[in-house]
């Protein structure tokens, strides 16, 4: 992909989750409660909600959200028909300290920015390097010190062949089962591989959720994975669970003013976010159906497709849907 000036507003500026989250939950030590599994929610006779916590503890406020992930409890109990379905790809990923060896030996484009690579038999690679300078932070302030190269490979059940739970797969194991697929690829790509941090190498049966209708609002709502969660093909889940973040803020604070009831906020809210949520489910799985495609034609397609984005930049403002 085409790496655009990183001072430009819509430049990808890739960051670690440990970094984002920092961000995100700076300034919020007292409002945040850390260990507290929430486990159910039921209405309060004075009208409110309340959470119950698996500590035996509860409590209760105007309005609860789930944004409690892809495995979501709340979202179970407010539409127990909502689905998340395996797509019968398997992703394995790792990572390496950036060291000046690894500099050396990471092909340039991966160290410009997420690098995708279509591989032999369906086989996918991303790639890319957490590695900017956090002119922000001070000595006592540093979001994220680590300099890394991530990787992720992917392919279909069947052909990385792996035993029933891809999660229970030991790091060596998941590495070998990379490696014995990456035989006829470019050695700096099958280097990353084998060298990587065995500790760091997980892997998982990649899920997607099944797009569902508006549903009765209630004082609970969804943001992010808790309800349009989608595979990692288009790096846009947590993006997506930003932009939930930011309607729905913009709808409480409408209701604060009393400028709109609660439930017709949020459900105004959930209209739009399950929309553009599941559009977002949509493309993300376009985008690993076309990553994994074996047929040859469908391989020229999307090669030329993503070299024809290289060369054009206002293609690829076009294909992200900008
Ligand atoms: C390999 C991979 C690569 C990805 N790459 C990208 C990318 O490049 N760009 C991008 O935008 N997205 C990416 N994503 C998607 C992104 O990680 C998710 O979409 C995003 O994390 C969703 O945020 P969330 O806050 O909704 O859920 P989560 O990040 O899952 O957060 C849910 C939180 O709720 C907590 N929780 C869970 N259950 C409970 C409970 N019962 N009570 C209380 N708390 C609970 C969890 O501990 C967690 O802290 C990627 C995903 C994967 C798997």
């Amino acid at each position: 992909m085409p790496h655009l000036d990183r001072e430009d507003r819509d430049s990808e500026l890739p960051v670690s989750r440990i970094a984002l989250r920092s961000i995100l939950s700076e300034g919020l030590s007292e409002v945040i409660h850390y260990g507290k599994k929430c486990i159910a929610f039921a209405g309060d006779p004075q009208g409110a909600v309340a959470a119950r916590f698996e500590d035996g503890s509860s409590t209760t406020g105007d309005v609860l959200i789930a944004a409690d992930g892809a495995g979501s409890h709340l979202r179970l109990q407010l539409i127990p028909h909502a689905r998340r379905v395996e797509t019968g790809i398997v992703a394995i990923s790792g990572k390496l300290d950036l060291s000046d060896d690894v500099r050396r030996a990471t092909p340039p484009p991966i160290l410009h920015g997420p690098t995708l690579i279509l591989g032999p038999n369906g086989c996918f690679m991303f790639a890319s390097a957490v590695d900017y300078e956090d002119d922000t932070a001070d000595d006592d302030q540093c979001y994220d010190p680590e300099k890394y190269v991530m990787w992720g490979f992917s392919a279909c059940t069947e052909t990385l062949d792996l035993p029933a739970d891809p999660a229970a797969l030991s790091g060596e194991n998941a590495m070998a089962a990379v490696l014995a697929l990456m035989d006829d690829w470019h050695p700096a790509l099958r280097w990353l591989v084998q060298t990587a941090d065995i500790s760091s190498i997980t892997s998982f049966a990649v899920k997607t959720s099944v797009p569902i209708q508006p549903w009765a609002t209630q004082k609970v709502t969804l943001l992010g994975d808790a309800l349009h969660n989608m595979t990692p093909f288009r790096g846009i889940g947590a993006n997506t669970a930003l932009r939930d973040a930011a309607a729905l803020r913009q709808a409480l604070v409408a209701v604060s003013r009393g400028d709109v009831d609660l439930i017709q906020a949020l459900a105004a809210y959930e209209r739009d976010m399950i929309r553009y949520g599941f559009a977002a489910v949509q493309t993300s799985l376009r985008d690993m159906e076309r990553f994994h495609a074996k047929g040859l034609l469908a391989r020229v397609a999307t090669k030329s497709l993503f070299r024809a984005i290289d060369h054009v930049p206002p293609l690829k403002t076009a294909f992200l849907g900008r």
